[in-house]
């Protein structure tokens, strides 16, 4: 975790596609709060540039029905990115309003910045039955796997570290410095991938798209037709 402090007061961040239920309070940020009955809820993590994006994008294509939880984070938005859509770009001190006000799940800094996932919108998806998709680095999948020890936590590997590099390099969007940070963390966070129930190398896109799929539905129904939109 960073160096946020206590608890001063309660803040709220409004999800615009939500409504708060009048008598809702803020929620114990270490308690679980998603009934275990509802639907499945997946952590996906792996080093940055791995794939992720673009193996989650195939996955809703074929399963529209999997919902992915959209995080708030204090990074900029890079191109083509919208607000409340790939994620809902705050302030540090909206974040930090956040985080003591006991709105996000799990958050963590990566890079420089911080990225939470806001709890309320994921327990209405979990409550509605739906399979719901955490794509999160390794901090925020160790504190989800203490509150809701239940989610399946799936670790994406590169198949090799030359590989991840040049897709970080390829991608142009960072500074020398964040490439650099970025290539550290991925270090760090393949090293504990033996925490996670799963792995997935992502070598060839398609296998990589059928092994999650296997994964997620297991193996009988992965082999069936995708659902239609
Ligand atoms: P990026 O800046 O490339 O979009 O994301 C950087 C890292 O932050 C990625 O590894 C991504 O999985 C992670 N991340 C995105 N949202 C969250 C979140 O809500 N919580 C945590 N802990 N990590 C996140």
């Amino acid at each position: 975790m960073g160096s946020l402090g206590r608890p001063t007061g309660r803040h709220y961040v409004q999800f615009p596609e939500l409504t708060m239920p009048s008598t809702s309070v803020p929620l114990d940020s270490k308690a679980a709060s998603i009934p275990q009955s509802s639907g499945q809820l997946i952590v996906f993590t792996g080093p940055s540039a791995v794939g992720k994006g673009t193996l989650l994008r195939r996955l809703l294509e074929r399963h529209p029905d999997i919902q992915l939880s959209i995080s708030a984070t204090t990074r900029q938005p890079r191109p083509g990115e919208e607000d409340g859509k790939h994620y809902y770009f705050v302030s540090r001190s909206e974040f930090e309003a956040m985080v003591q006000s006991g709105q996000l799940l799990e958050w963590a800094e990566f890079a420089g910045n911080c990225y939470g996932t806001p709890r309320q919108p994921l327990d209405a998806m979990v409550a509605h039955g739906h399979t719901v998709i955490l794509e999160i680095e390794l901090e925020g999948a160790r504190q989800v796997r203490t509150t809701l020890p239940t989610a399946h936590q799936i670790f994406v590997l590169p198949p090799n570290m030359e590989a991840l590099e040049s897709r970080i390099r390829q991608r142009g969007q960072d500074s020398e410095d964040a490439i650099a940070k970025r290539l550290a963390r991925a270090q760090i966070e393949i090293a504990a991938a033996d925490e996670f129930d799963s792995h997935i190398i992502n070598d060839d896109l398609d296998q990589a798209v059928a092994d999650l799929e296997r994964l997620i539905f297991g193996a009988q129904d992965a082999s069936e037709e995708p659902e239609k939109p």
